[in-house]
């Protein structure tokens, strides 16, 4: 078994990135800026915006955190993109989500100008991706098409199930892996909440890309031999011999699945880091379309 090393693919990324804003700037150019708003207090959400925002330093980006109190209203949101949406000096932001109950997450994303939505998660962009036409893919799913073509991972021809159908992992993960292009030419089963018989779907699987949202839930005996496993999940389980608090766990039993499959990312380490490589990519793209 080998492990599909997001956090070392991510630096990796980063790097690159890096050198690309030096050029930026030696031709007289800014570096890219990527503006994040957060509302309310999630701890998880907090650590992720913050990731985010430490990524952006590390290559040289410019990024503006925005954050917002938990009882923001729908209106004050709405302003605060707006701004953002004609701020000539921000390439690209991102709404952290979830938000809370009282916002409605589909008006704020149907508000975000599609050309700054770095987070692909704009129905214009979303539309792009399914006719596969050039967008903002959305971080997560380009994250782990990233992570399999860094490694050389075949998946043209290959069985490929996706566990879960959300809209910002499973159902963009299931249309990119079926495109026909490289990663991609997959022969895609989408799984969800109502499939039946998901242990034979799954022992089918030769690329297992698993984005349900429950700590540990795929065992050994559903996974093929030698098959590829891709982790999405994240789990923050309460663990009082961790000085944080707490631990981190996927949606994969790794420990029994790693000794049967020929790849897996571990979490953390594995899809989390790509998404934030992905949103850098997304918002370099963003910057450079603005240059042209
Ligand atoms: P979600 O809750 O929106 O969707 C879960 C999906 O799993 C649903 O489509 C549902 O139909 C399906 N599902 C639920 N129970 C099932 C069952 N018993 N059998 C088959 N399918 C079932 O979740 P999401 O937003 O896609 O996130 C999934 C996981 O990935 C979460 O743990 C989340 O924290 C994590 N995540 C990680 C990253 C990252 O960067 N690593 C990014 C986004 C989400």
């Amino acid at each position: 078994m080998k492990i599909l090393d997001g956090k070392k693919t991510s630096l990796d990324i980063q790097n690159e990135l890096g050198v690309r804003v030096k050029k930026l700037i030696e031709n007289g150019l800014k570096a890219p800026h990527l503006a994040a708003v957060l509302v309310g207090d999630n701890g998880a959400s907090r650590t992720y915006v913050n990731a985010k925002v430490k990524a952006c330093e590390r290559v040289g980006f410019k990024s503006t955190l925005h954050h917002l109190d938990a009882h923001i209203t729908q209106e004050e949101l709405l302003s605060l993109v707006n701004q953002l949406n004609n701020d000539d000096s921000v390439d690209g932001f991102i709404v952290q989500l979830p938000l809370p109950d009282h916002i409605d997450e589909n008006q704020i994303t149907l508000s975000i100008n599609p050309k700054k939505d770095v987070d692909g998660f704009h129905p214009e962009n979303v539309g792009k991706m399914t006719l596969g036409l050039p967008s903002f893919l959305p971080a997560t799913p380009n994250g782990i098409m990233e992570l399999l073509k860094r490694y050389n991972i075949p998946t043209e021809g290959k069985n490929t199930v996706v566990i879960g159908r959300s809209n910002i992992v499973g159902t963009p993960v299931s249309i990119l892996m079926s495109r026909k292009s490289n990663p991609g030419n997959s022969t895609v089963t989408l799984a969800h909440s109502r499939t039946k018989n998901l242990k034979e779907i799954c022992i089918n699987a030769d690329i297992l890309i698993v984005a349900i949202g429950i700590p540990e839930f795929i065992s050994a005996d559903m996974v093929k031999p030698n098959a590829v496993v891709i982790d999405v999940g994240i789990h923050r389980i309460e663990d009082s011999s961790k000085k944080s608090g707490f631990k981190l766990l996927g949606d994969v039993k790794f420990d029994e699945v790693c000794k049967k499959c020929s790849f897996i990312t571990p979490v953390p380490g594995g899809v989390g880091p790509m998404t934030i490589a992905s949103l850098l990519m997304n918002t370099y793209l963003a910057c450079n379309e603005k240059n042209k």
